[in-house]
């Protein structure tokens, strides 16, 4: 096996046991998972966590109530536990309630949920801004509940206290910034969640230990809208130096890679991940921006209208095992972890080295053989960059075009034409332009 090889197995499986221990923690918008979860993050990055109280004014919003749990349950008239959020946290409606009351079938099932088309899964449920309670559990249980008296429990407090927001930000030589965001509000959800913080965990990682970063890069690890309306509305003096985003979800499952474009649809961060996907030959999907789906409906608001597309495999709400107990940790896979983090990884090196040149010697042709270009220099037939290269870099360095539309018009993946770029470079041919 090649290094590489080697070292994208290492990569999903460290991803794939990061998701495995954020598992079991019950995530919400506020409260001790959350905090849990981030300080399980904060112990392979540098992460920065903000608590925000209760009430308060983001925009149009306001911050929530803080919601913690500690159990909940169901039994029968036997005294029998037939629904335990111990045994799985999504049995219990997201910002329940807490409650605690004798009642019958017919009082008890207006507040229980389930999925009659997927009749042995868990669905997950919250009801984050209007007050209620309730269970959800796989239909083939619900339907066999006997009649009789059953008491619930749910020992679940909703109170003032903080949503926190946590962030990474690593400087680079400039100010902008390529932005990360992923949500942390879920609880045993592992595409939908888990696999979007650990790729975001192992792009910080891989960016911290770069040697030399041009861009700055910010990880937000938020819970889902309402982090994204409070981080935009305590950062507004920061959002002008962004000027690439991605939000990160549903990157472990076997589906092809989906990217759907920022709401300008022709930012760089959507050509270079078109170009990205389309030179690397796997099969992928390219959708316009929606106002549905995660925080990029926020970071696209006309009020921002950031430069954020969303990178995922298969999208939300398109595969069957979306907001359900089956979106679990066989669901996800290193391989595909490791694939999306390569995808990912190499959008940030064409951004990172994409630049503009003027062809010193534009009055035909230079001669690259006196130069030691000539036939892949670097030595071998298999060289960092190919004459073809070479030739596209020296008759479209007029100024105006960079190196992503350089690679776009020769069809040719970034990192070659970026090689050709430098060793032109190097031999006098080309001068870099100020971005
Ligand atoms: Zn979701």
């Amino acid at each position: 096996m090649s290094t590489i090889v080697d070292n994208a197995a290492a990569t999903g499986d460290r991803m794939h046991r990061l998701a495995a221990e954020l598992f079991p923690l019950c995530r919400s918008l506020t409260g001790e998972g959350v905090r849990q979860t981030l300080r399980i993050v904060g112990r392979e990055i540098p992460l920065a966590a903000r608590e925000v109280p209760s009430g308060t004014a983001v925009f149009d919003w306001t911050v929530p109530n803080e919601w913690n749990i500690r159990d909940a349950w169901i039994k029968n008239a036997r005294g029998e536990k037939v629904v335990d959020f111990r045994r799985h946290n999504l049995h219990v409606v997201g910002y329940s309630a807490p409650v605690r009351a004798k009642m019958s079938l017919a009082e008890l099932k207006p507040q229980l949920f389930s999925l009659p088309n997927q009749p042995d899964l868990i669905p997950y449920r919250t009801s984050y801004y209007k007050e209620t309670w309730g269970f959800c559990l796989a239909h083939r249980e619900l339907e066999s509940l006997a009649d009789g008296e059953y008491e619930v429990c749910i020992d679940s407090t909703l109170a003032p206290g903080s949503l926190t927001l946590g962030e990474c930000f690593l400087p680079g030589e400039t100010k902008d910034e390529f932005l990360f965001s992923c949500h942390v509000c879920h609880p045993s959800l592992a595409n939908d969640n888990l696999s979007g913080i650990a790729l975001a965990v192992e792009l910080a990682r891989h960016l911290a230990a770069r040697p030399k970063r041009r861009l700055s890069y910010r990880f937000l690890f938020i819970p889902g809208t309402i982090g994204s309306i409070t981080w935009l509305a305590l950062n507004e003096d920061k959002v002008s130096n962004i000027k690439h985003g991605l939000v990160l979800s549903c990157v472990g499952d076997p589906g092809a890679v989906t990217y759907k474009k920022s709401r300008r649809g022709d930012a760089l961060i959507d050509r270079a991940m078109q170009h990205v996907l389309k030179t690397g030959g796997d099969a992928h999907r390219v959708v316009d921006f929606l106002p549905y789906g995660y925080d990029e409906r926020q970071y696209c608001s006309p009020g921002f209208n950031l430069p954020v597309g969303c990178f995922m495999r298969s999208q939300n709400g398109t595969f069957p095992e979306y907001h359900t107990s089956a979106d679990s940790l066989e669901f996800i896979r290193p391989e595909f972890l490791a694939d999306s983090f390569a995808k990912v990884a190499a959008v940030v090196d064409a951004l990172e080295g994409n630049a503009r040149f003027r062809n010193l010697n534009p009055k035909c042709e230079p001669r690259l053989g006196s130069r030691g270009l000539y036939g892949g220099t670097g030595g071998t037939r298999t060289g960092a960059f190919d004459e073809l290269a070479l030739l596209w870099v020296l008759n479209l360095s007029d100024g105006g075009h960079d190196l992503l539309s350089i690679a776009e018009r020769a069809a040719m993946p970034f990192e070659k034409v970026h090689a050709a770029a430098v060793a032109l470079e190097q031999a006098g041919l080309l001068q870099r332009l100020e971005a």
